[in-house]
């Protein structure tokens, strides 16, 4: 990279204000993990998760980037792009190597993870190389996703699994696609939690202590998410924090 492209890198990535500055040494490669997710909430198999492919992938960095409006739930009711962005920042804001990014959240228009990658491609140099992460599920999917072939072309895949889950169907499913992908599977323990095990244990005014971080509970429950009910008192779960 000459200076001028450093420059402008880095003019966009300061522009943006949530992207981390890569790719300055162009003797380097550098690893940029995606956490993609629609994060309704975030919880801590996320975060274990990202932690998890950060060291065993050799990444310098996770961005943490909520879907604006996911694909795929469209019909489904979906907790605002600014609250699930709010609870991802409170709950990665502690990680040097974590970032929370609203890069799609501000983005108009359904989420699709080829648009992502396209524009961060523009923005980084050759030498920052991007790992897309998220559920096995998910990933076994992105055959049928829109331009598979351009995801395909443009990150490498990371397929965040709980021990037990079967990956033939995500096996066959690559093996069967046109295009070459190249994945990667971890297995989570942590991901025995899921965001709608959260959501229902909010609903029936159970604790969230150790499934998520204490101030995205403390948020949860300052916005009313989740049907959360007025607090009784002595419950054992956190208070509103003023966030
Ligand atoms: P989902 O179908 O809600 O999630 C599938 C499974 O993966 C769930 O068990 C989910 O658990 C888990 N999961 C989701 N994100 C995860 C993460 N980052 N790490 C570990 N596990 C994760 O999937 P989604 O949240 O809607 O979408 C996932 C990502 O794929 C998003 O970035 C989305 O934009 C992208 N996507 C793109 C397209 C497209 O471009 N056409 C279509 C669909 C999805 P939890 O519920 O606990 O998270």
């Amino acid at each position: 990279m000459d200076d001028t492209e450093a420059l402008r890198v880095a003019e966009a990535v300061v522009e943006r204000g949530d992207l981390p500055l890569l790719g300055r040494d162009p003797g380097e490669t550098y690893r940029m993990g995606i956490m993609g997710g629609t994060f309704d909430p975030i919880h801590n198999g996320h975060l274990v998760a990202a932690e998890q492919a950060f060291d065993d992938l050799c990444l310098d960095v996770v961005v943490f980037m909520p879907a604006g409006r996911p694909a795929f739930k469209q019909d489904k009711r979906v907790t605002s792009g600014e609250d699930r962005y709010a609870m991802t920042l409170l709950a990665t804001s502690d990680n040097p190597h974590f970032l929370a990014s609203r890069f799609e959240v501000d983005r108009e228009g359904i989420t699709y993870t080829a648009d992502t990658l396209e524009q961060l491609s523009a923005i980084y140099p050759k030498n920052v190389e991007f790992y897309f992460i998220t559920g096995a599920d998910a990933i076994a999917e992105i055959v049928t996703w829109r331009d598979a072939s351009k995801i395909a072309r443009l990150a490498h895949l990371v397929g965040a699994t709980r021990p037990g889950y079967d990956l033939a169907h995500a096996r066959a499913a690559f093996e069967e696609s046109p295009y070459e992908f190249d994945v990667t599977y971890l297995e989570v323990p942590a991901l025995a939690i899921s965001s709608s095990y959260l959501r229902q244990r909010v609903e029936a005014d159970q604790s969230l202590r150790y499934l998520t971080p204490d101030q995205v509970t403390g948020y949860i429950h300052k916005h009313h998410l989740y049907g959360v009910r007025p607090k009784r008192y002595g419950s054992s779960d956190l208070e509103a924090q003023d966030l």
